[in-house]
């Protein structure tokens, strides 16, 4: 008799992203050239600085397990980044240190959810929220939003998604895929929503450093009174300091929250690796002159993608304003010969353009593909050569 597959296991839908990306690797494993914009994953080496506090970690000997929950050094500076940047204040041990921000969001879900619990999640989505509410026995509510509000969701949307079982919001802000970001006002009136509901919030904050053209960044438990006491933030190094393989994300919580997280991680995973968490001290404590000159480096490229994308007729996209996504209208390209829907057309121009770029409906949104610009200048400039001969 072979191995069945749970259920949980055969309802659970791959990562589109790791997947259109790995698709884009075994075509460039054979020889092609790939312009791969399909994963948000900064193409800078991680700072010198942070490499070495590594090094320097593996020479010191720390390279046993740690407390399960993260070692109290980033806890510490967890807790301080936002006490400098945010004026929050968090006790370290309201910080659990995870493998990654996704790993952090499961943690999240994990410790607060119950079969059937309903999920406010405003659509397009990140790739793995759908998944990782489903696995936590949750039900995601999706709601869709538009192009013309720049994928934001109105207090008013997200008050009609709400019933009796809704008790939790999973906010993403600034947005992946969207690359839109919500002011201080467009927050306070969804805070005002959940609070009137009693509903508690999950806020993807992995972006907040990622912000353009001097726009305030406004971390959600700050917008009112009491709000720490109902937010998870979820946060990490991986986007700020490009250190997307080093895996380390973390959640700031109430008290009881994080300590539950904690117990759940001791018997999950145990402590994220120590080497890892010596760096992300560094990332955190050191001299904070890579993050300004890496979102000098998003900018111009922002500013490059956007141009290409409004001299194209018939592609539309809204102003990005946070992390480093576009997200843009191609209905006027499907249904014709070149694809039907934006997984044939993203398969389509990897095939024929050898570009790579994620369909919308592994977003939740239809009619839409993102295209990722933590890639060089020259990459883009490339791929939207490539992307702009497949649509003549
Ligand atoms: N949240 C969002 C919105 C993301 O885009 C990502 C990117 N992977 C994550 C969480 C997870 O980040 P990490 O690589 O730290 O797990
Ligand atoms: N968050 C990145 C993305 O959306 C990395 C891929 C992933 O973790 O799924 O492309």
């Amino acid at each position: 008799m072979s191995i069945e597959i749970s259920k949980i296991a055969q309802g659970l839908a791959p990562s589109a992203t790791l997947a259109m990306s790995a698709r884009a690797k075994e075509l460039a494993a054979q020889g092609k050239t790939v312009y791969d914009l399909s994963l948000g994953e900064p193409d800078f080496n991680t700072p010198q600085h942070i490499c070495n506090a590594a090094i320097d970690a593996i020479k010191a000997g720390h390279t046993k397990y740690t407390v399960a929950s993260g070692i109290p050094e980033l806890k510490k500076a967890v807790a301080a980044t936002y006490k400098t940047d945010y004026a929050l204040h968090y006790e370290p041990a309201q910080v659990v240190v995870a493998n990654g921000a996704k790993h952090a969001l499961h943690n999240a879900f994990f410790a607060t959810l119950n079969p059937g619990d309903e999920v406010i999640i405003p659509a397009p989505y990140w790739v793995s929220y759908a998944e990782l509410v489903k696995l936590s026995g949750a039900v995601g509510i999706i709601v869709p939003t538009e192009e013309s509000h720049d994928f934001k969701m109105s207090a008013e949307q997200f008050e009609n998604a709400i019933t009796p079982k809704t008790r939790m919001l999973l906010l993403c802000n600034p947005s992946n895929p969207t690359g839109t970001m919500y002011g201080r006002s467009e927050l306070e009136t969804l805070a005002d929503v959940a609070v009137a509901n009693d509903l508690f919030v999950v806020a993807d904050e992995i972006y907040s450093k990622l912000v353009y053209d001097g726009n305030d960044f406004v971390s959600f438990p700050t917008l009112r009174p009491g709000l720490q006491d109902r937010t998870i933030v979820v946060g990490g190094v991986s986007k700020t300091y490009s250190m997307t393989g080093w895996r380390i994300g973390w959640t700031l919580s109430p008290l009881h929250v994080a300590q539950k997280i904690g117990e759940l991680q001791s018997q999950e995973t145990s402590n994220p690796c120590s080497i890892s968490q010596h760096a992300a001290v560094a990332a955190l404590t050191g001299p904070q002159d890579c993050v300004a000159s890496m979102l000098a480096a998003f900018t111009q490229r922002r500013d490059y993608v956007a141009k290409r994308i409004a001299a194209i007729e018939g592609l539309s996209c809204p102003a990005m304003t946070g992390a480093f996504y576009a997200f843009f209208n191609v209905k006027a390209f499907l249904g014709g010969e070149r694809a039907d829907n934006t997984e044939q057309f993203c398969l389509e121009l990897l095939n024929q353009g050898h570009v790579a770029m994620v369909p919308g409906s592994a977003f939740g949104c239809e009619g839409y593909v993102r295209a990722s610009f933590a890639a060089s200048l020259e990459v883009l400039r490339e791929s939207f050569d490539r992307i702009e001969a497949f649509l003549r």
